[in-house]
């Protein structure tokens, strides 16, 4: 098969296996020239850990910490005529370099939200990798099956209070234009928190420690985005930001209940950048064109593997790591400093549909957006046939 990008709206329906492969290589060989991490966990369990933050944790924690790591995705496999989720081809690829640097390596693809699929984790760690000393939680899903009562809830990308008007960039249709986001209703609310706050986070943990699966002084985070007043409206004080609110609770209620096992829990917060799920947010990918030409410009730019290596190196694997005011791992002081901010709003201010292009950086977007999916890729041949079915 020659598999070309299927772009339809803000998502890639397809994805390449080879370039997929060549991504994680990258990744692998930041984390390599970085140096090794000293007092890594030794056995991670990665909770979304096939794309974006959660696939950076997963491959600094083998790669730069030599952990064994078990890996829980939602990913959809490939067929003789449709490519696998760029997920699928990222956790293969994977499987095969912690294979090959004999490193434990197992994934279990299903739904990280149900009973069923905590119960696998519970027994494939008793019978394969024992007790965890780090959990990372990184999903991120726009619906979530409440595991007692059934019910599915939906979240919601809106204010919360009032009504915002803001400039967002269309990147289906290349249009720079304004859009009114009407407030969310106490119910939305309440859904968004059912699916991205704390309470999946919680009951993982639990499901944990009562299988005594969790080592003594385990960590664990759950990763937020907390940004600066352009992205409140829509991010920080909208529905996603009340949910992930709640992470701040869950972390609290985690260190409590778990204090017989010296369990650390904290909410990382970490910076705005290209991902399937924030490219599904509105205002993002505009805003992340500009904030990726500052600081590209400042020296500061960073993708996941680089905050993800500076995550485990500066806080997860120091013994009482820094935390800010709120008790979170702060990352995210390089795009959200003042300076930085002013930068940005000013070319905020000033973006039109006639200058977008020269006062962002919507190129290097929209490359790091293909590299998601494994296109526009050095290295890789896209004319060639391709093997689709590949296996973990
Ligand atoms: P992503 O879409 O790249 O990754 C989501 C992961 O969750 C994938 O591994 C996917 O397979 C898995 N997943 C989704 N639903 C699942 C389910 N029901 N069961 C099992 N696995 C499931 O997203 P990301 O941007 O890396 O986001 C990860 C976390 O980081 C989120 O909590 C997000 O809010 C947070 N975050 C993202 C950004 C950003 O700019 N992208 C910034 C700060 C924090």
């Amino acid at each position: 098969m020659i598999i070309k990008p299927k772009i339809r709206g803000f998502i890639c329906t397809n994805a390449h296996p080879l370039g997929c492969a060549a991504n994680v290589k990258q990744q692998i060989s930041y984390v390599q020239a970085q140096g090794e991490l000293h007092n890594a966990p030794k056995n991670v369990l990665v909770i979304g850990c096939s794309t974006g933050y959660g696939l950076a944790s997963r491959i600094t924690a083998a790669f730069a910490g030599g952990a064994n790591t078990l890996g829980v995705c939602f990913e959809k496999p490939p067929s003789d005529r449709k490519t696998a989720t760029a997920g699928w081809y990222n956790t293969a690829a994977f499987h095969q370099e912690a294979h090959a640097a004999g490193l434990y390596a197992q994934t279990l693809n299903g739904d990280a939200f149900g009973k069923e699929m905590k119960q696998q984790v519970i027994d494939t760690l008793k019978a394969e990798m024992g007790k965890v000393d780090l959990v990372i939680y990184s999903l991120a899903s726009p619906r979530r099956t409440d595991p007692e009562t059934g019910e599915i809830y939906k979240s919601t990308l809106k204010p919360v209070g009032q009504a915002y008007k803001t400039k967002t960039y269309d990147t289906d249709k290349n249009l720079v234009h304004e859009i009114a986001l009407e407030p969310a209703n106490d119910d939305e609310i309440e859904q968004t928190i059912k699916v991205m706050g704390g309470e999946d986070w919680e009951l993982w943990l639990n499901a944990l420690a009562d299988a005594d699966l969790l080592a003594d002084g385990c960590k664990t985070t759950a990763y937020t985005y907390v940004g600066k007043e352009l992205t409140w409206p829509i991010y920080g004080q909208a529905t996603i930001g009340r949910a992930k609110e709640d992470l701040d609770r869950a972390a609290a209620a985690i260190v409590k209940t778990k204090a017989d096992k010296k369990v650390q829990a904290y909410v990382s917060s970490l910076k705005a950048l290209v991902t399937q799920a924030s490219s599904a947010i509105p205002v993002m990918p505009l805003y992340i064109s500009l904030i990726y030409k500052v600081m590209k410009e400042e020296g500061t730019h960073q993708g996941c593997i680089e905050q993800i290596y500076d995550l485990f190196n500066e806080k997860l694997t120091q013994a009482q790591p820094v935390t800010d005011e709120l008790g979170r791992l702060y990352m995210n002081d390089k795009e959200t400093n003042d300076k930085t901010q002013a930068k940005i709003t000013s070319l905020w201010d000033q973006v039109t549909q006639d200058n977008f292009h020269q006062l962002s950086d919507y190129a290097g977007y929209h490359h790091e957006f293909l590299k998601l999916f494994g296109f526009d890729i050095q290295g890789v041949d896209y004319e060639a046939d391709v093997e689709p079915l590949v296996e973990w």
